[in-house]
């Protein structure tokens, strides 16, 4: 637990982001008797205790990075089938769930589709600043869901990505609506 904690970094906005090694999906990495575990799956065991069979370690801050039992949730497979069942889903309802079932893929962690974009096609946040004319830090609130581009910007995204990250995936990817 110690040796834990040294790694740990409490951030203003309540996540303990992880100091460690990050995996590919920017998951942090703990060393434990010569074995690797994602970091926030140790957490949820020093701090919870048991994973089950089947579920798991999700966020609800949608980072990665992050080790905060308190943002830690167990999530299952299940959850997931029961969302599709409903009907009557809006564009947004759908595409919610689409990130989800991606999200659970990969672990639980919901990328940005921008992000994903950038991920598929090897392309630099910096290179893709520069060519939508914003700075970097406004690309990573956007791509950090913490702040949601404008009508214009999100042209320009729709324009840059060719169409396949849309207009309205950006404006309010999780909760908008139309
Ligand atoms: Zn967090």
């Amino acid at each position: 637990m110690e040796t834990f904690m040294k790694k740990v970094i409490k951030m203003e906005n309540g996540c303990w982001e992880w100091q460690g090694n990050l995996n590919k999906q920017g998951y942090g990495s703990f060393y434990f008797e010569k074995k690797s575990i994602g970091a926030h799956r140790a957490s949820w065991l020093i701090f919870k205790g048991e994973i089950p069979e089947k579920l798991f370690v999700c966020h609800t801050c949608d980072n990665p990075k992050c080790v905060n039992p308190e943002h830690l949730f167990l999530g299952n497979a299940k959850m997931n089938s029961d969302d599709m069942r409903k009907k009557n889903r809006s564009f947004f309802q759908k595409l919610k769930e689409e990130a989800h079932r991606f999200a659970t893929k990969r672990g639980c962690y919901k990328p940005h589709p921008l992000e994903v974009y950038f991920e598929e096609n090897d392309i630099a946040i910096s290179k893709a600043a520069k060519r939508m004319k914003i700075s970097m830090s406004h690309l990573h609130r956007i791509l950090r869901k913490t702040h949601y581009p404008s009508l214009k910007l999100a042209y320009k995204i729709e324009r840059y990505t060719k169409g396949k990250v849309s207009l309205k995936e950006v404006i309010q990817p999780d909760e908008g609506v139309l």
